[in-house]
């Protein structure tokens, strides 16, 4: 049998978690087929193309892929989604150290008389790039930031951290650019009725640090004042053993799953994510697929779900040599589609252009994916880490990638509640769900709204 070799870097590191189950590949698929719920097994099988053999199976690979794309078209039909959203990220500055990001800067950098590439925002700066956003027809803004030190939820935090001594605090006083508090970071940027999605579980930590309040209280406040949605990012890999090695100093699986459900208990809907192709096996990323199905159980509030193959070029993870690559596209295909086949109550799964490029990307809607991500009129995350596929995509970029695979072009808003076809034909071929927008394309050069 002439199978594809995979990045995945099998014995290297010590866990416990290893690719082997008494599930059959054949038996495996064929409840897929069916729609029967997967086990963690079954999951493994599909993903590895069968545990017996090192390798992907081209054959078998593809069997799993026409699965996954039909129930795709069973779950959302032939609609392609996308969203026309904004990055708007606070801060670079962060101590936290995870190996696999190369986009944060020691926070000592940003200390008054030090030099940094990095970047820190007041909050007035977030709400001029936002509202020049919003009025080109933007309509959601993401926000995911560094943990920067003098980073507090509010004025409150802030006196419970000087008063203690920290942890992880540093005074605003002693940076150049002082942040702000995350209530006022978000009130910010709650610009006209722009949807704001921001508060991953490890801000939410970062947020309620030294304090002993609950995960509800931290997004009820954020709520009040215009938080929207929550990213599930930081999710990485749910399984304690990879975490240790990639993000030793982050929250573990079980505080990520708390922080998710207390924002999905308040009333925020959420997003979930897998960060694989690192030192993770296909044990650890069907785990994780349980976890979050599990956890959709429990909630309801995941609006979609999120592979990120991790791109390794600039990471201390490739510096240490601790990888030599990322995932290969078999694997990325294959992600993907186990994503589909295993989270039977996620409706929407993401091909993320930012991750995969354009062309892949698009390959990657037939392999079980509905949703195209979004416009990103700036993305810094990816890119500091060495990703090469740009900033921004137009909606006319959309409708002509998605209708040139057969399929139907469709604006959507953030919790997929809203959506616009979109007419090749007739246009128009700008925003039209956001609260300014009106089918002028974004980068129409529209007018910038007067400061406040
Ligand atoms: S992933 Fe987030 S928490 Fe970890 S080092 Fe990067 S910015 Fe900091």
């Amino acid at each position: 049998m002439n199978r594809l070799p995979t990045n995945v870097p099998r014995g290297r590191f010590d866990f416990e978690h290893l690719p082997e189950t008494d599930q059959s590949f054949e038996n495996a698929l064929a409840k897929a087929r069916s729609g029967e719920r997967l086990t963690v097994a079954d999951g493994v099988e599909l993903l590895t193309t069968g545990t017996e053999f090192e390798g992907i199976d081209p054959a078998r690979k593809e069997r799993v892929l026409e699965a996954a794309d039909r129930r795709r078209a069973e779950v959302v039909g032939e609609e392609v989604t996308f969203v026309v959203n904004l990055n708007n990220n606070v801060t670079t500055a962060c101590n936290t150290g995870c190996l696999f990001c190369n986009f944060k800067d020691p926070a000592g950098e940003f200390e008054r008389g030090n030099e940094t590439r990095g970047f820190s925002k007041t909050p007035g700066e977030s709400r001029r790039i936002v509202r020049d956003a919003v009025a080109r027809g933007v309509y959601e803004v993401t926000s995911v930031s560094g943990l920067h030190p003098a980073l507090a939820l509010n004025d409150e935090h802030l006196e419970i951290l000087a008063a203690n001594g920290g942890p992880n605090y540093k005074p605003a006083s002693a940076y150049r650019v002082d942040p702000g508090t995350y209530v006022e970071q978000i009130e910010a940027m709650n610009v006209d009725g722009v949807h704001v999605h921001s508060m991953t579980p490890e801000e939410a930590a970062h947020a309620r640090r030294g304090t002993d309040w609950s995960y509800e209280s931290v997004y009820r406040e954020l709520m009040d004042v215009g938080l929207a949605s929550v990213p599930g990012t930081a999710a990485e890999i749910l399984v304690d053993e990879v975490r240790d090695v990639i993000c030793p100093q982050k929250i573990d699986s079980a505080e990520w799953e708390a922080a998710m459900e207390a924002a999905a208990s308040v009333g925020l809907d959420v997003t979930a994510t897998i960060m694989y192709g690192h030192v993770e096996n296909e044990m650890h990323r069907v785990v994780h697929l349980d976890r979050v199905r599990d956890l959709q159980e429990r909630t309801g509030a995941i609006t979609e779900f999120v592979p990120l193959s991790f791109v390794h070029r600039n990471t201390p993870l490739a510096e240490k040599g601790m990888v030599t690559d990322g995932a290969t596209r078999e694997e990325d295909e294959l992600m993907i589609a186990v994503s589909r086949l295993y989270l039977d109550n996620v409706e929407n799964v993401q091909s993320s252009w930012v991750k995969y490029g354009d062309a892949f990307g698009l390959k990657l809607l037939s392999c079980g994916a509905n949703d195209f991500m979004g416009t990103i009129l700036s993305e810094e995350i990816t890119k500091r880490a060495g990703g090469e596929y740009g900033e921004f995509r137009s909606v006319r970029d959309y409708v002509e990638m998605i209708t040139a695979i057969g399929r139907i072009p469709v604006e959507r808003s953030t919790d997929y509640r809203e959506r616009r076809v979109v007419d090749p034909d007739g246009g128009p071929l700008g925003p039209m769900l956001g609260p300014k927008a009106d089918g002028t394309p974004l980068t129409a050069g529209r007018p910038a709204p007067a400061d406040d």
